[in-house]
């Protein structure tokens, strides 16, 4: 079957681009340079992939619908060196993906994500962030907003502070439904993450800290002192720094990071929380 041919499977939410310029901007973007190790998850039928392998020559892709990966090779080959990983991007291991390639050096990850597993991805990723020097993703717009939301506004949250810990998060720009071929009931958007330098994030108990983040917004409404009664005392709130009567949708994402090490390290662990 070709490429052409293709019918889209909603469950694995192929929605694929169809706007030639909005392809353009995304390379433009990434502004892809020799000898980097460039990876796309999800290609689809090669919208982003075949201006992708024009313009950088080599390209490995992560793609999970077999349907598609006979016709992606044959097309592939027309425009470039392709390496087609035919996997579930959730079970990739992104540390060893270089291995026995000729490129060395840290992932630069594109791909118009599927929607409804881009947050179980991105954390995925994030697992693996020291591998990665930077991520170009399409993603609903709503999500991305709450990625990129600063303290205090109304979208900040588990997600925010989750992500904005491990990476610098910039929305680069918005594309309407019309872009996609069939058009998604949600607008997006493309978002640039940088992977902050573990030093820097300074966090010293990756599970620690995701537990406590989450309880602190298991109830949004409540103060700190009562989200984390379970967990320790006002005293302890107000060793990190923070206000034990504020909200956690005002606490900055450095505050939680303080808060989680003092925790552990006083041996106070919240339980475990549901994945996002
Ligand atoms: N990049 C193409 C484009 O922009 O036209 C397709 C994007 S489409 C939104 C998402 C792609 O991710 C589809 O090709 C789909 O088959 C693939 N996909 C969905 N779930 C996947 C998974 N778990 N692992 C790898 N690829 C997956």
């Amino acid at each position: 079957m070709s490429l052409e041919a293709h019918r889209h499977k909603k469950q694995l939410g192929q929605h694929f681009l169809s706007s030639p310029g909005v392809v353009e901007k995304i390379v433009r973007a990434i502004d892809p340079k020799p000898g980097e190790f460039l990876v796309e998850i999800g290609p689809g039928a090669g919208a982003l992939t075949f201006p992708l392998l024009r313009a950088h020559g080599e390209l490995t892709v992560i793609e999970f619908d077999r349907d598609l990966i006979g016709p992606l090779a044959i097309e592939g080959a027309k425009h470039g060196r392709l390496t087609i990983v035919h996997r579930d991007v959730l079970q990739v291991d992104f540390g060893r993906l270089g291995q026995g390639h000729d490129v060395e050096g840290p992932l630069r990850l594109v791909g118009n994500l599927p929607y409804n597993i881009s947050t179980p991805i991105l954390f995925h990723v994030m697992e693996h962030a020291e591998a990665v020097k930077d991520m170009h993703f399409m993603l609903q717009k709503e999500v991305v907003d709450r990625m990129a939301a600063a303290p205090g506004s109304k979208t900040y949250g588990r997600l925010s502070v989750m992500l904005q810990a491990v990476c610098r998060v910039t929305p680069l720009f918005d594309v309407p439904p019309g872009a996609f071929t069939p058009p998604p009931k949600v607008d997006s958007a493309v978002v640039r993450l940088v992977p902050r330098p573990p030093a820097e994030v300074g966090v010293k108990d990756a599970r620690h800290f995701a537990r406590t983040v989450a309880a602190a917004f298991s109830q949004r409404r409540k103060t700190l002192r009562n989200a984390l009664a379970p967990v320790c005392g006002p005293e302890a709130i107000r060793a990190a720094g923070i206000d034990p009567g504020a909200r956690a949708e005002q606490v900055p994402v450095q505050a939680f990071i303080t808060l989680s090490n003092q925790l552990s390290e006083a041996g106070l662990s919240p339980p475990e929380a549901a994945p996002l």
